[in-house]
């Protein structure tokens, strides 16, 4: 999950982390009272969304009037906002967080993220900050430093001064340094978080340190522990399908392509996407209708599936082996009629009385595609879709 920049802030700042002073406005009159409450000449106006990218697409504005103050939370306040990391449709903009602003000499990249490979979390440091890390990553790698913490021991002092001087901090600077990496740490064990990145963390005017920016995302298995981090929730920055599918207990993730997937069983779901692209396809989804594929969640599922414009063909490969496949067959052709179908469905039916299902599906008078096996139904759906 997700939570929006002012409030990754406040969790930053509730560990001994400084940031800018801020406040958060919904309407433009809300606005112009947050800018005079900060009694300030000049102020930042950022629009609050579940993406970065912000600043190159438009969505902060340094400002120097009550008059900009209205004019550019106008032009915000109501809009989707569309980065580099939003896709094409963009985020809502329900509310800006307006700030002091900050007289900068350098702009650093500080992240804290699970490795995987290496089963330890990591510090990711650079003096390139400000801009999309990724860049970095790949036209100055040397200007990258990452730090390895053991779970087990904790974060040691001397990896602080590690990424401290590797920034040519100075003095104070390196115990401060010292300070927001600690913070850092104890939010990301304490709240469960997966990934926490402050870009830019800045070098003030008066050689301070603060974060500019701060994204926190949490490990989706361990909210149901944290109720105060549940109730930061915006549904509206989530995906409109997602949500809905969590309301009927599928396990559904948007994809970019135009084949819509309904799978029952999360690795055969995985393997089913797998062989559609290698056949020259592209998944419009990732759904597991679980061990459960009754005629009602698999009308569901469709719906979803359907209410993404994208998808051109269908693919429903289901293994029956607790449920059988003659009701799965009997449960389909309820949910093909409700839902009216009007693109190609291939159907690939495999365990206890799969012949049965075929056969029920073959005399529905609905002009579903059979296929034998899994190989044939991709090959048979990457073409329907118009892949080949
Ligand atoms: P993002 O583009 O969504 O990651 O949004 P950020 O919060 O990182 O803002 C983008 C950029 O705006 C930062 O890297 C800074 O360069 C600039 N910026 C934001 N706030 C201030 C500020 O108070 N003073 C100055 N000088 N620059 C700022
Ligand atoms: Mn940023």
């Amino acid at each position: 999950m997700n939570i929006h920049e002012y409030q990754a802030k406040q969790i930053l700042s509730d560990y001994g982390i400084p940031v800018p002073v801020g406040k958060l406005a919904s309407t433009v009159e809300e606005a112009k009272q947050c800018a005079q409450m900060l009694e300030r000449n000049a102020w930042v106006l950022k629009a609050q969304i579940h993406a970065g990218g912000r600043g190159q697409a438009g969505g902060v504005h340094v400002v120097d009037s009550f008059s900009k103050i209205s004019e550019v939370s106008h032009q915000l306040l109501g809009t989707r906002l569309v980065t580099k990391q939003t896709g094409v449709k963009g985020l809502p903009v329900n509310s800006v967080w307006i700030e002091e602003t900050v007289e900068l000499k350098r702009e650093f990249y500080l992240s804290l993220l699970v490795e995987r490979v290496s089963e330890k979390l990591v510090f990711i440091a650079s003096e390139a900050g400000g801009m999309d890390i990724e860049t970095v990553a790949i036209e100055s790698p040397e200007k990258i430093l990452s730090i390895e913490v053991n779970p087990i021991v904790g974060l040691q002092p001397y990896q602080c001064r590690r990424v401290a001087y590797a920034l040519s901090l100075k003095g104070e600077q390196i115990r401060m340094m010292e300070r927001i990496m600690r913070g850092m740490y104890q939010v990301f064990i304490e709240k469960d978080a997966s990934q926490i990145e402050i870009n830019p963390l800045v070098e003030a005017e008066n050689d301070a340190l603060l974060a500019l920016d701060a994204k926190i995302t949490f490990d989706d298995n361990a909210l149901s522990g944290h109720s105060d981090i549940l109730a930061l929730r915006d549904r509206e920055q989530e995906d409109i399908n997602e949500n809905k599918a969590q309301g009927f207990g599928l396990n559904y993730i948007t994809l970019s392509g135009n084949i819509g997937c309904m799978v029952n069983g999360a690795g055969l779901a995985m393997a089913t996407m797998d062989l559609v692209k290698l056949k020259g396809g592209e998944p419009a989804n990732f759904l597991d209708v679980g061990g459960e594929a009754t005629a009602a969640r698999v009308t569901e599922a469709f719906k979803i599936i359907l209410s993404d414009e994208q998808v051109k063909a269908i693919l429903v490969n289901i293994f029956g082996g607790i449920v059988q496949c003659d009701m799965i067959a009997e449960g389909l052709i309820i949910a093909i009629q409700e839902v009216k179908m009007t693109i190609p469905i291939v159907v690939r039916l495999e365990g206890t009385n799969a012949e049965l299902g075929q056969q029920l599906l073959n005399n529905s008078g609905l002009s579903v595609i059979a296929a034998e096996d899994l190989e044939t139904a991709a090959i048979k759906v990457v073409e329907y879709a118009g892949g080949l």
